[in-house]
């Protein structure tokens, strides 16, 4: 059969496109290059990783967007011992706090939570009976016919909607928190019980020193050694089928166009849509219709840590951003020569007034509500002030999601989509992204005999 695709497909054969090149891409490109393929990544930005690439912040290099990996990551730790980074890792428990009417509460064990003020006994055993009972639901699926707020409702009471849960979910979500369905908060509660399971009683939270850039660049020499081409700074504009099923044409904004086998867009679902016109109207549908979140990220290095907390959930309305994650209760503060590393996401619609605004008036509106929060915060500790902003972070689980979901293989012959879009009431970490690539693996290795089939030669 192979010969068959070979012959018609010409000097192109066998070879695979990938375009995007996050973490997904990367992983998906070294699975084919392990097996003896041809790949290429294209990448847009000047280096490679996505939404889990590195930058520098005063001096240290590090993730731009916080990165923790839980205990239970298997996915997450099979790639990392492909690396010969696994015995790196290095585990640590952390605490949680809320913030809420202008007090921070620990809310580490059942006695934080019994001590928790705003919610009384009956509200807290609610409470305390959802996310036990939700951690044991096995398939979501159900839920995802039920609005989040009905759900939480129903089972926590009004008081403990508004007072938690709310805040919690405009932390996430922002307004269209109202269009998630259950299934959304549930894949939560699993993820961060089955770290529980897992770490012995304890979540266990984990990282490689030298963070993802180091990560990324064992990654990016691994794929090198497979002879993977990877190419930078490489902005693709189409992917198109070629008349006749026989291959698949990519346009770059600079550089002349290539031709491969079949190719891979790893890219989020409207960046896809935009770039493959050949997709039938239900396909593209599928892509465009999809509510995705984005998120402005302030990174801020500091002379010493925020707080105990390794995330401060935040209940108050008045604070600009969505949460505290205090990255400094994770990792040992000689990866940032001394320094504390804190992170101010806000998660916000893709069409935010925020993308526009001027960095400057960003951080004076973010380091005033420190202040406000933290007596002994001052702006004077800050050494390095940086935002990162995204507009397509990940897709919102609306009602019946898995019944919208994207195909992995096209009716474009040779064309595949593969992205965040796909992951099925989960939440988005990079174990869930790598778990897309056998999907993606299995869609490619049924793809010779669809190609030869669209040839007439099945
Ligand atoms: C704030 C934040 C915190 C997170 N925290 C954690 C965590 O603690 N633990 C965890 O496991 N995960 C975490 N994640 C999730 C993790 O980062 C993602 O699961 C993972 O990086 C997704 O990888 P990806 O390759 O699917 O997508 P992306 O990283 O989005 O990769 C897609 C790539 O496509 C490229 N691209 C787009 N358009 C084009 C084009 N036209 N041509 C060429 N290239 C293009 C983009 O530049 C990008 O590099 C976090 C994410 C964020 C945003």
């Amino acid at each position: 059969m192979m010969q068959v695709v070979s012959r018609a497909l010409g000097g192109f054969a066998g070879s695979t496109a990938i375009v995007g090149g996050g973490v997904l891409g990367l992983t998906l490109a070294l699975r084919l290059a392990q097996r003896g393929e041809r790949v290429t990544v294209f990448e847009r930005a000047p280096n490679f990783g996505g939404l889990a690439s590195a930058w520098t912040l005063g001096g240290v290099t590090w993730d731009r967007h916080y990165h923790v990996t839980l205990f239970s990551d298997a996915h997450t730790r099979a790639l990392l011992r492909d690396l010969g980074l696994e015995d790196d890792l290095r585990w640590t428990t952390v605490g949680t706090g809320f913030y809420t009417d202008g007090r921070f509460y620990p809310m580490n064990n059942a006695l934080d939570f019994l001590r928790f003020p705003p919610l009384g006994l009956l509200d807290k055993m609610r409470l305390g009976y959802t996310i036990a009972a939700g951690s044991r639901i096995q398939d979501g699926t159900p839920l995802e016919d039920i609005p989040v707020e009905d759900w939480l409702v129903r089972r926590c009471g009004r008081k403990t909607f508004e007072k938690i849960w709310r805040p919690l979910l405009l932390a996430k979500l922002g307004e269209r928190y109202r269009d998630a369905s259950a299934a959304f908060i549930w894949a939560i509660i699993v993820r961060l019980y089955a770290a529980r399971r897992s770490g012995l009683g304890a979540e266990r939270f984990g990282y490689v020193p030298g963070g993802y850039a180091r990560i990324l660049t064992t990654l990016e020499a691994r794929l090198r050694q497979h002879g993977v081409e990877l190419v930078a700074g490489a902005e693709v504009t189409s992917v198109r089928g070629q008349p006749g099923g026989d291959g698949i044409a990519i346009t770059l904004a600079a550089g002349p166009p290539r031709t491969f086998e079949r190719a891979v867009l790893t890219t989020p679902a409207p960046v896809a849509a935009s770039l493959a016109p050949d997709l039938s109207v239900d396909e593209r549908t599928r892509l465009t219709s999809k509510i995705y979140g984005g998120i402005i990220c302030a990174s801020l290095l500091l002379d010493h840590p925020l707080g105990p907390y390794y995330v401060t959930n935040l209940t108050d309305e008045w604070v600009p951003f969505s949460a505290v994650i205090d990255m400094s209760n994770v990792v040992d503060r000689t990866q940032w020569n001394g320094g504390a590393l804190v992170y101010l996401p806000k998660y916000v619609r893709p069409d935010d007034p925020l993308f526009e605004e001027d960095d400057a008036a960003v951080e004076a509106r973010f380091l005033s509500a420190l202040e406000r929060m933290y007596p002994n915060f001052s702006r004077e500790r800050v050494q390095a002030f940086r935002i990162s902003r995204v507009r397509h972070v990940f897709p919102i689980a609306t009602l019946r999601y898995s019944q919208q979901l994207p195909p992995i293989a096209t009716s474009v012959p040779g064309l595949l989509l593969l992205d965040s879009a796909h992951i099925i009431n989960g939440t988005l970490n990079v174990n869930e992204t790598l778990a897309l690539v056998e999907r993606g693996l299995a869609a490619l290795d049924a793809l010779p005999r669809f190609v030869a089939s669209q040839l007439g030669e099945a």
